[in-house]
């Protein structure tokens, strides 16, 4: 069935010829709004493991936490026809924003990849790095710009709203200004980008998620990733939604509002994820009562209801 919007495992099989999975790390970074730069206790809805596995924290060693996650993947790979090219994966920087380093110690933890990269035929396809529009120096941008040379490199950009009062509310402190530079700088330097949403956060509203969309549009970011707001333990939010002053989307709402959005990406940009991932144990809200797939399929049916796709409602180019 042809999906009224573009997903990512089919454009993975495309691009690298094989079923890709990612495997997850924490590189023990922190951010800005963590350390006292920018502000105290995260942004408002992020938890304190900086929306990654905490695996650091545990004493999981960088090699250890790849060499696991590469053993899982080529597991997953188990059922793959013999002398196939295999399953590959993507080496995935998740936790916190990881150029916020001395270069030293981000040269230091992109050695980690040395071994697999360097083993042909490679499992490693490519590599992601998670981090904040405004921890992107032209020296960090070098680093990722020389891996580049022996493997595929994607920079994933947070900019979860496009309405700078907003960001402040939830106590980002960058601006979409900020996020529309890193992605000219990082698309300069040839790497593929990747932007997050997140729809749902106070003060946004239905209008906001068509806004960020059309943001997201503008810059050409290669792929997006969306979720819906998600209050977690242990989160600044958490507060406020257990005072009832946040209030999250019921899944229906929320994909009337991703029809929206999506409507408004560009047709080629790559949907790398639709709902949001957390552990039952630190969600607070909204508790849905459905698998991920239901997302998918309710957002295909929505599409087809109002006769739209992907990109149907995108702005022109440079408008
Ligand atoms: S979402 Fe990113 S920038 Fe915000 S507190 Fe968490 S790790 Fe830091």
């Amino acid at each position: 069935m042809t999906l009224p919007y573009r997903t990512l495992q089919p454009w993975l099989l495309e691009r690298f010829g094989r079923p890709v999975h990612r495997v997850a790390l924490d590189a023990g970074s922190t951010c800005p709004n963590r350390d006292g730069t920018k502000g105290y206790g995260g942004c408002t809805y992020c938890d304190v493991e900086g929306s990654g596995t905490g695996a650091f924290k545990t004493g999981a060693e960088l090699s250890v936490q790849l060499a696991d996650g590469l053993a899982r993947v080529a597991r997953r790979g188990g059922d793959l026809p013999p002398g196939g090219p295999g399953v590959g994966a993507i080496a995935y920087f998740q936790s916190y924003s990881n150029t916020y380093v001395a270069i030293a110690r981000l040269r230091e933890v992109l050695a980690v990849l040395d071994p697999v990269l360097d083993r042909r035929p490679g499992a490693v396809v490519a590599v992601a790095i998670a981090t904040r529009p405004d921890t992107l120096s032209e020296e960090a941008l070098d680093v990722l710009a020389e891996l580049a040379r022996r493997v595929e490199v994607w920079v994933e950009l947070g900019l979860e709203t496009a309405d700078d009062e907003v960001q402040r509310s939830i106590r980002r402190f960058h601006t979409l200004a900020d996020f529309e530079d890193a992605v000219r700088r990082v698309h300069a330097r040839g790497l593929l980008c990747v932007g997050h949403a997140i729809l749902g956060l106070p003060g946004d509203g239905r209008e906001g998620a068509r806004r960020t969309a059309e943001a997201l549009a503008r810059t050409g970011v290669a792929g997006v990733k969306v979720h819906h707001l998600m209050v977690l333990r242990r989160t600044q939010m958490e507060k406020a939604w257990r005072e009832g002053r946040i209030a999250t989307l019921a899944v229906d709402e929320y994909v009337d509002w991703l029809g929206d959005f999506v409507e408004r990406l560009g047709p080629e940009q790559v949907l790398h994820r639709i709902t949001g991932d957390a552990a039952p144990a630190d969600l607070l809200a909204p508790i849905w009562d459905v698998e991920k797939n239901v997302v998918r399929e309710k957002l295909a049916a929505e599409l087809d209801r109002r006769g739209t796709r992907q990109g149907a409602r995108a702005l022109p180019r440079g408008s």
